[in-house]
């Protein structure tokens, strides 16, 4: 087996992604997809980019989305750059900014993803422990020679944020090196770095139309920073595929981005659902952790996250969970509807009461 497969690939571990179930209905809380739809105007664009013009190559330089963009974010469309998913974005930003000879600095705990974009493209990482209570120790961020810095904030899949205080901080560290904040979840209630962008030219924020804006089937997502940062990231994409956002995605995540109002009023509705979810679950005796994203990391102090998360699953509701260290007994349970998270709740108190009598 593997005869003809490159040396690289051969000795790969991927990541894996969370299950999407094929042969029976689940309540899905287990891969932070938003639980209402995407906004009438994305569906309404889908539609009518579904025509003749699908012949032609999509716009490389993805200029009606980047411009969508900037307008949101107060920025120059020189500073926005728009790729298939921010998983291909932060593929590209290690790619554009990391050298082998320099370690990577994060976290041991946070986007798996990580750790295999290193390995992949041949980097070399510094892992950092989060502290006890899986807050950032941002100390380490800031001192010490270092090839670059990514946080993803908030982080995953522990839920909590670093303040933009402590990304200036880290910023200021690393002057001479690219700081990746990865703000996948950063509208569920987390301070934004880009209003920093202006000022520091190492930064470059990531973010995703997966989550807030409901699109994760689209794959679209985007990256800001200074322009010389983007056109290193052009350059990467220039050098493998100049078509990666399809004429479909562009113009239904640009509608979608356009739609403030919906995405107001969908962010908010999770955040409410959070926040009840949150004292309920506290209420059956979980440890959950403060959360600014689209979920909340648990745990239970005598029941193990593997037993909650078979139960979970057989009586229909898949949530996420990691074999690793230090977060083996944790649940990541994503914010659904506030039906969906009543179903939960009156689960795991079945759970609970059957495991720990
Ligand atoms: C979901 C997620 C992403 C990737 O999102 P895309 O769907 O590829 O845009 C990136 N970073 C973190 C931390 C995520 O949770």
């Amino acid at each position: 087996m593997k005869q003809y497969w490159s040396k690289r690939v051969r000795d790969m571990v991927p990541y894996v992604p969370g299950e999407q179930p094929k042969d029976r209905k689940f309540i899905k809380l287990n891969t932070n997809e938003n639980p209402y739809p995407p906004s009438p105007q994305a569906l309404s664009a889908v539609r009518d980019a579904a025509g003749d013009a699908l012949r032609l190559y999509p716009d490389p330089e993805c200029t009606p989305l980047r411009e969508a963009i900037a307008r949101h974010n107060g920025l120059d469309v020189s500073q926005v750059f728009c790729g298939n998913g921010s998983d291909e974005i932060l593929s590209f930003a290690f790619q554009a900014f990391f050298d082998k000879e320099n370690p990577i600095t994060f976290p041991d705990i946070t986007y798996s993803f990580y750790e295999v974009y290193v390995k992949y493209l041949d980097l070399t990482a510094s892992l950092v422990p989060l502290n006890a209570d899986f807050s950032l120790p941002v100390e380490r961020f800031v001192s010490g020679p270092t090839g670059g810095v990514v946080i993803a904030n908030p982080n995953a899949p522990t839920g909590q944020a670093v303040s933009l205080v402590d990304i200036r901080r880290v910023l200021e560290g690393n002057p001479d090196q690219v700081v990746i904040v990865d703000e996948a979840y950063v509208d569920f209630g987390c301070e934004s770095a880009v209003e920093l962008i202006g000022e520091f030219p190492n930064l470059l924020v990531t973010q995703t139309a997966s989550k807030s804006r409901s699109l994760a089937g689209l794959r679209v997502g985007w990256a800001l920073g200074s322009p010389d940062l983007i056109s290193a990231m052009c350059c990467v994409r220039d050098s493998i595929n100049s078509y990666t956002v399809d004429r479909v995605a562009q113009a239904a995540a640009a509608a979608a981005i356009g739609d403030e109002a919906y995405f107001n009023k969908t962010c908010r509705a999770i955040m409410a659902t959070r926040e009840r979810a949150f004292d309920r679950l506290k209420g059956l005796g979980f440890l959950v952790e403060p959360s600014q994203a689209n979920f909340l990391f648990v745990r239970h102090p005598e029941a193990a996250g593997k037993l909650i998360f078979q139960a979970l699953r057989e009586r229909g509701i898949l949530v996420r969970r990691w074999d690793l260290p230090r977060i083996g007994d944790h649940l990541r349970i994503s914010i659904g509807t506030d039906g969906e998270m009543d179903a939960l709740c009156l689960a795991l108190e079945e759970i609970v009461t059957g495991l720990t009598k």
